[in-house]
């Protein structure tokens, strides 16, 4: 008998799918102090959550006999990943489960924006009859720009088009053609901006797009044209935002998520009645609820029952014996994925993954899979895990394809991907060290020998005297510590590539001084 614990609220259609297994024992205790929930999580085997529950590592290490947490939705930030996988703990999502709802809901705040109903309806609820005070306009022949063009925005853009409106994306990573089947025209960010009537963002809260609608942005966009989030709260500065609305620049917001949530009453953006606003609602429909729920029952359920890995943030999908085997493997795909995604610019259409040596006796999908979930987490997030990684990747029209090979002459074992992008094609190889660690190395063909975790910094420069020095004193001087330097060339005096690993993360600003050292061609700062 397995016992369940739901320490939040979860609907019937979901439960029903675990009370009906005589296998399981259900309880439903919600409302849980984390004390409370230290205390009686020791006699469980899964635990199953929403947002409400924090599964913090004091609560993980008390989970005497947990095997797997379920979460009834997409985001993990109440999970702590880190301190489940320690432990050997499962720890699934549903990250489909709520696509339609929230591209209705966008929908939904898209007409509400370009028609005034709700300000018009709390004024007609006070029996006041102001028809020319709530003058809207049409979506009918307008551009709608869409930024992020994953599962929500090209929902999004199929519905606006049945509206009459044109639909212009910015997605830098999907590959054009995919875009371009679902009627969407792929453009540049600063285009869509200067564009579009109204705008909308699907995109997820990354280093990389918070705060990716600023004042700059803001001043892009059309006089007098209204923008949306229904995805998370600071990818639009909210300050420059109020900015825009009092000047007049935009004529609207409709906002679904803030920087801080709940926010306060007197949040600055609630006094302006050119924004509409609701609290997080956009997966809120029964038929979201009901579907993460049941979602995530049927995966923690077959879980438990040994019918394989779903939905798996933390783990692939393999036997133990065969797991305990090629972990080592799995953590340098991974890793291998990561690393490279952060070189590549342009968007990724094929990736060849290449196996050689002794490992290639074994069935490596799930090393694939690592792989990919690598290459796809640093712009994908939380919607990327180990099983659907490979057929995401290829429903964003990346072309997939896996050869074995016989050993390589170097390498008793060796992964090799060979990434094409609209922009360039670049090869990446990685093999476990004697002590079976993951170590990056080839690069283009080009020998390193680095170590492919926490903060690093990848430089292409030529190989001339005195650049070490140079790094090493920028380093120095902003009080960060090289813990180790790599080099590789193809020639003498050629170009050449350098690794650093370092203790802490470089500023955009030393990134920019490190640019700026003669015969450096190209740095990046890499989070692993
Ligand atoms: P998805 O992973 O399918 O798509 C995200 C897309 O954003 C991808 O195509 C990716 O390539 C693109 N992207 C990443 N970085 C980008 C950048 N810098 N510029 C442009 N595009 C970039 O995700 P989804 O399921 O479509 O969800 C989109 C967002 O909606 C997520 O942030 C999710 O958390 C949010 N969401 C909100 C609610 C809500 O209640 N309001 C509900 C569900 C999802």
């Amino acid at each position: 008998m397995f016992k369940i614990l739901v320490s939040d609220s979860l609907s019937d259609e979901g439960l029903n799918i675990l009370k009906e297994k005589s296998q399981f024992q259900v309880d439903v205790k919600t409302g849980l102090k984390p004390e409370q929930l230290k205390e009686i999580i020791v006699e469980y085997d899964a635990l199953l959550v929403r947002s409400a529950t924090r599964v913090t590592r004091e609560i993980i290490e008390a989970a005497k006999n947990l095997k797997v947490i379920g979460r009834a939705g997409v985001g993990l930030d109440n999970v702590d990943l880190e301190a489940a996988t320690e432990r050997g703990i499962v720890v699934m999502n549903a990250p489909a489960g709520n696509t339609i709802s929230t591209c209705e809901h966008t929908m939904s705040l898209l007409l509400a924006l370009a028609r005034n109903i709700p300000q018009a309806h709390v004024s007609t609820k006070k029996g006041e009859w102001k028809r020319s005070k709530f003058m809207g306009v049409e979506l009918y022949n307008k551009t709608l720009g869409i930024i992020g063009l994953g599962r929500i925005g090209r929902e999004v853009a199929r519905r606006a088009i049945s509206f009459g409106m044109k639909i212009k994306g910015y997605d830098p990573y999907l590959p054009r053609e995919t875009a371009e089947q679902y009627g969407i025209e792929v453009v540049g960010l600063e285009e869509l901006l200067k564009s579009s009537d109204f705008v909308t963002v699907h995109v997820p809260l990354t280093e990389e797009t918070q705060y990716m609608i600023s004042e700059k942005e803001l001043s892009l966009m059309k006089k007098g044209a209204r923008i949306i989030n229904c995805a998370r709260g600071g990818i639009i500065d909210e300050k420059a935002l109020i900015k825009s609305l009092i000047s007049g620049h935009l004529a609207g917001a409709a906002l679904d998520v803030f920087e801080i949530e709940p926010p306060s009453a007197d949040n600055e953006l609630f006094k302006l009645e050119n924004v509409i606003v609701t609290c997080h609602l956009g997966a809120s429909t029964e038929e979201a609820q009901v579907n993460v729920a049941i979602e995530i029952a049927e995966c923690v359920g077959d879980f438990l029952l040994g019918r394989g890995v779903r939905n798996a943030a933390n783990y692939p999908s393999i036997d133990a014996e065969l797991y305990k085997l090629l972990k080592p493997y799995i953590v340098m795909a991974e890793k291998l994925g990561l690393f490279a995604a952060q070189i590549m610019e342009g968007r990724i259409n094929e990736v060849e993954v290449r196996y050689s040596g002794e490992i290639t006796k074994y069935n490596l999908t799930s090393l694939s899979m690592a792989l990919m979930k690598g290459l796809l987490y640093p712009i994908l997030k939380e919607t990327v895990n180990y099983i659907n990684a490979i057929p995401l990747a290829r429903s964003r029209g990346i072309r997939v394809n896996e050869v074995k090979t016989p050993a390589d002459e170097e390498f008793i074992n060796l992964v090799t991907i060979t990434l094409k992008s609209d922009k360039m094609t670049k090869s990446f190889a990685a093999t476990l060290s004697p002590k079976r660690e993951p170590r990056i190395v080839k690069i283009d063909g080009v020998y390193v020998e680095a170590s492919p975790f926490g903060h690093l910094l990848v430089m292409r420069n030529w190989d001339v005297p005195g650049i070490i020095g140079n790094v090493g004193t920028l380093m120095g001087r902003h009080n960060i510590n090289i813990a180790a330097m790599v080099f590789g060339r193809k020639q003498p005096g050629g170009e050449a590539i350098s690794i650093l690993n370092i203790d802490s993360p470089v500023t955009p600003e030393i990134l920019n001084q490190l640019k700026q050292i003669d015969n450096i061609l190209e740095v990046k700062a890499i989070k692993l």
